[in-house]
């Protein structure tokens, strides 16, 4: 099969749809590589790294849309792509299709076959293309809050992994699935005295067998979060409802409960966030004050990593890639559920329900 890897257009994103490790992977199996110059650069991966596992590299985006029968991405498509995809082409990558009915009108328009990393789910309910860039977010959030918390950013200057003699910081983390449980792990790591929030016992539970003596859980309420908050320095917002915005965890007038300059960061900011007082910021603003309390809330946290980004969402994707194109689309999704569930749009057709809901759509 030919694959096509454009560069991404979307506004700050340095990611890119495969690293010259997978494309190795996809030419061992025979297929064809086109990867637009300088796709990988912001990445870490030149043009040379891809050519020496066999891909060959197009001048354009164009190029790439017109000769490939599958483009792997990593953001969905935006406006001025539109009109590059092609009937039957096979598009992997995130497209978050509720969100933009233009999108979504424009992919049905196209007739391509829009399979979305977003829904592609293993039998236990787990999101397995979803994954990796919670691992990176809970990670990064741990180490930008404690950047936040010197003085000279607005923190309360202190130092999270404290030093001989002095007490370290306190960490909270609100949420232990994926990106709490890196969060917690990460804070752990550098030290930290840390609890870990959430409303589901059997995971606080496996949490408390699995993560360091220096992290303690806590069942989530209302109650219990407001006697953490005046002794808390860094608060890491984690929660997750599927389908439904995040819930309030922390309301306005509970900021005046915690220390100035303590530093909230919400990395549930793409589903609203779960402090009332949230609202999303960017790499180049990452942080606002309120009350005195720092918010960190951006949201896209992976592409300040690009590297480790891109690397992280290859190693999850490339087994999906391999099996579509090996066996082509129909076959790959008949053979793995997990993967027929990634399917969203199919010859003009929404083949997700929950996108066909959203708009009152199907085809
Ligand atoms: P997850 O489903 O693995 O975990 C969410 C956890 O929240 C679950 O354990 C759930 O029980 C818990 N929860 C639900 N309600 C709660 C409550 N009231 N109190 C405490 N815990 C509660 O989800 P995840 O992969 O960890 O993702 C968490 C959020 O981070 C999502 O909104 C995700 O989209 C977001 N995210 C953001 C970025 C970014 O760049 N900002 C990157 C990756 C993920």
């Amino acid at each position: 099969m030919k694959i096509g890897i454009p560069r991404e257009i979307k506004n700050n994103e340095n990611r890119v749809g495969m690293t010259p490790t997978g494309v190795s992977e996809l030419s061992k199996h025979g297929h064809e590589v086109y990867v637009q110059r300088s796709a990988g650069e912001n990445s870490g991966f030149s043009d040379a790294d891809y050519e020496a596992v066999g891909a060959k590299i197009l001048p354009d985006i164009a190029a790439v849309y017109a000769e490939a029968d599958m483009i792997l991405k990593v953001k969905e498509p935006i406006p001025s792509e539109y009109s590059l995809v092609r009937e039957n082409q096979v598009v992997f990558t995130y497209f978050h299709f509720s969100c933009d009915r233009a999108l979504t009108e424009a992919m049905m328009k196209s007739k391509a076959v829009c399979i979305a990393y977003e829904t592609v789910q293993l039998s236990d309910g787990s999101l397995p293309l979803l994954v990796p860039m919670s691992e990176v977010a809970g990670r990064m959030a741990v180490l930008n809050g404690a950047h936040y918390l010197q003085t000279t950013k607005g923190g309360n200057g202190k130092l999270i992994c404290g030093v001989p003699g002095v007490l370290p910081a306190r960490v909270l983390v609100l949420g232990g699935g994926t990106v709490g449980e890196a969060a917690a792990r990460m804070a752990a790591g550098l030290g930290a005295e840390v609890t870990i929030a959430d409303v589901c016992l059997p995971r606080l539970r496996r949490l408390g067998i699995d993560l360091p003596a220096n992290v303690h859980t806590l069942y989530s309420t209302s109650y219990n979060i407001r006697q953490q908050l005046p002794v808390t320095d860094l608060v890491i917002g984690a929660v997750l409802v599927p389908g439904d915005k995040a819930p309030k965890l922390i309301t306005r007038d509970m900021l005046k409960l915690m220390k100035p300059g303590t530093v909230l960061a919400d990395v549930a900011i793409d589903q609203g966030g779960c402090f009332e007082t949230s609202h999303p910021t960017s790499h180049s603003e990452p942080v606002y004050d309120v009350d005195g309390i720092i918010h960190y809330c951006v949201a896209n946290i992976p592409g300040a990593v690009p590297n480790t980004s891109t690397s992280a969402l290859t190693n999850a994707t490339l087994r999906y890639a391999i099996a579509l194109a090996d066996k082509g689309w129909q076959q790959a999704c008949r053979e793995d559920e997990a993967l027929l569930k990634g399917v969203n749009i199919v010859n003009g057709c929404i083949t997700y329900k929950a996108v066909a809901d959203v708009f009152g759509l199907d085809c």
